[in-house]
């Protein structure tokens, strides 16, 4: 039966294929397709991990037998009893086959599908004995994950996406060569950087809001996605058919196939829209009346450098460090591997600047999913961005270091996130001063960047004079300045709807901000999404911004508003929306 789950649109695009339920804590398990001819290799690796399980509990077995009944309680017997039995389960051993075999999954990923498969069973069951088994399952898939993850597979992933089809002729085709979707509860930024490996066409979680980290970089990887669809993952069935409709915010479960079609031929349509934007990479983007604005690239990791070139980016106006240091388990990236990495963006970007951000980590970037700042009631008004950087002048003086030394490489920029106060712009000039007397101090070289501060926090958007004393240029990070300024937490779906890039406070912080930094000469750009919503070209154009950084996915249909905008018509429409009570009810000017 046909049904629709409404939540946010995150990530534009069609996407068509079979669900894939995932729970958030398995999302760092490889996903990737093997070639046919290497079922056996990966049947063999399960069975060998399930093989040594075994004998690991019943070596336990024999030990527990030797010792008394205090030392032993009878239901640690019992329980591994049961672990035994769910090992040798015909429906774990038959299923994690299907999937290596007809679907063509490596070992892991097929053991936690069907894992998930056997789980949703224990959930529907009435005996409260029998759904507490489904935790025994769940120590034993982990225990064999566990073994398997000290024994290398045999065959290596292949290439991102070599599989991914998006043609509609798939739909009616059965095999296993159909574009995959991701269903899960919840993904963290980090578990998102997984994706940009894996062979996903499109993903839904439950929650999420629209500007939340994870739909950024589901954002950044140009594939249909949806957030906040609250119980869509408890409702999706594993290899359920999925539309999902990223631009309407929409997943539609098991279509019709009159659905089917229409979705195929919106699909199809996307991609001759895409095909027609291509065209425009190499014009440059000048307005109607002669204004040239620049279009920078956001990335979140140097290999993103050659998308952000494809895409026509004149240089990374924002490059969010903290993705080199999040998913590791507190093993922090040294001065060396952070070092290459930004040499490896700069390099990569062909001469073309490129603007590090100091990392940002806290509120809803944890450094990785195990510490999760659950501790603390307001994490976004905690420890996060440049006060975790300051409060550990160690690590923050072994990134200042290495980006440093990545500007011998050429143009760098550096940018600060999340700046409210004098003192913290006081301490942090100075500690990058120290950093310069590190290594001149060891000899060794470096370039020169040029220092940028985020306007996020409105005490900051109200005290540019402030800002404008000590930095070369300022970057609006508008998707925190809505959060802080409307205390709307960008991560609560619940809250979505009040997240309003045209409420006229946002719209004041940000004109001011631009017309300051034109006033004393300095360079400003938006960096947030705004930048990067089409809807939105105008109307910042009016407002004075000529640089704009954003998803390179984005840049081709931004450079198109841009194209036919007139500037010295829209700065009169744009002031009146500034004193608008309602600016969207002017948004059609
Ligand atoms: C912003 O806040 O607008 C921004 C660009 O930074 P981030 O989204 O990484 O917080
Ligand atoms: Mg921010």
């Amino acid at each position: 039966m046909t049904f629709s789950v409404h939540g946010l649109a995150v990530a534009r695009g069609i996407a068509i294929g079979r669900a894939v339920l995932m729970a958030s804590s398995r999302v760092d398990v490889a996903h990737y397709f093997i070639e046919a001819g290497q079922a056996d290799e990966e049947i063999a690796r399960v069975r060998a991990g399930r093989n040594a399980v075994v004998e690991e509990i019943h070596r336990l077995q024999q030990t527990i037998s030797l010792m008394g009944p205090k030392e032993a309680p009878q239901e640690l017997s019992a329980l591994l009893d049961v672990h035994l039995m769910l090992l040798e389960d015909e429906e774990l051993i038959n299923g994690v086959k299907h999937w290596i075999t007809d679907r063509l999954y490596n070992a892991e990923w097929a053991l936690t599908t069907q894992l998930e498969v056997i789980s949703r069973q224990f959930d529907d069951m009435e005996d409260d004995y029998l759904r507490g088994r489904k935790a025994d399952l769940e120590q034993v898939a982990e225990r064999i994950l566990r073994y398997m993850k000290g024994v290398a597979s045999p065959v290596a992933p292949p290439s991102a996406g070599s599989r991914r089809k998006t043609q509609q002729d798939l739909l009616l085709d059965d095999s296993m060569d159909v574009p995959l979707v991701m269903i899960a509860h919840d993904l963290s930024p980090a578990d998102m950087l997984q994706f940009k490996q894996s062979v996903f066409a499109g993903f839904v979680t439950d929650v999420g809001g629209r500007n939340s980290h994870t739909a950024i970089v589901a954002r950044s990887m140009d594939i249909p996605a949806v957030v906040g669809a609250r119980s869509a993952s408890a409702l999706v069935r594993q290899d359920d058919w999925i539309i999902i409709d990223g631009d309407a915010g929409v997943m539609i479960v098991d279509p019709s196939p009159i659905i089917l079609a229409e979705y195929g031929f919106k699909q199809r349509q996307g991609e001759l829209e895409r095909g027609r934007l291509s065209r425009l990479r190499h014009t440059p983007a000048v307005t109607m009346d002669g204004q040239k604005i620049e279009l920078l690239a956001n990335i979140e990791l140097p290999e993103d450098a050659p998308t952000a070139l494809k895409a026509g980016a004149v240089g990374v106006g924002l490059f969010r460090s903290e993705f080199l240091f999040m998913g590791r388990r507190g093993d922090l990236p040294d001065e060396e591997e952070q070092y290459q990495a930004y040499r490896r963006a700069v390099e990569g970007m062909e001469g073309l600047p490129v603007t590090i951000r100091t990392v940002d980590v806290g509120a809803d970037k944890p450094l990785d999913d195990s510490v999760r700042d659950e501790a603390h009631l307001n994490p976004a008004l905690g420890l996060r961005a440049i006060r975790w950087s300051l409060a550990d002048p160690a690590m923050f003086l072994t990134q200042l270091r290495a980006i440093l030394r990545a500007a011998a490489h050429g143009q760098v920029n550096m940018l600060i996130p999340m700046l409210a106060h004098a003192s913290e712009i006081r301490q942090t000039l100075s500690l990058i001063d120290f950093a310069r007397a590190e290594l001149d101090n060891r000899g060794v070289a470096y370039g020169p960047v040029k220092l940028g501060a985020m306007i996020e926090i409105p005490a900051a958007a109200l005290t540019l004079k402030i800002f404008l004393k000590y930095f070369d240029f300022l970057s609006i990070g508008t998707n925190d300045l809505i959060q802080y300024t409307l205390a709307i937490d960008r991560a609560d779906e619940s809250v979505a709807h009040l997240y309003d890039p045209l409420h006229p406070a946002v719209l004041r912080l940000v004109a001011e901000t631009i017309r300051e930094c034109h006033a004393q000469g300095k360079g400003v750009s938006v960096c947030g999404e705004m930048a990067g919503d089409t809807t939105l070209t105008r109307l910042l154009l009016g407002l004075g911004l000529r640089s704009f950084s954003m998803h390179p996915a984005q840049i081709l249909a931004v450079k198109q508003e841009v194209l036919r905008a007139d500037t010295a018509r829209l700065a009169p429409w744009a002031q009146q929306m500034l004193d608008a009570e309602d600016p969207a009810a002017l948004m059609a000017g």
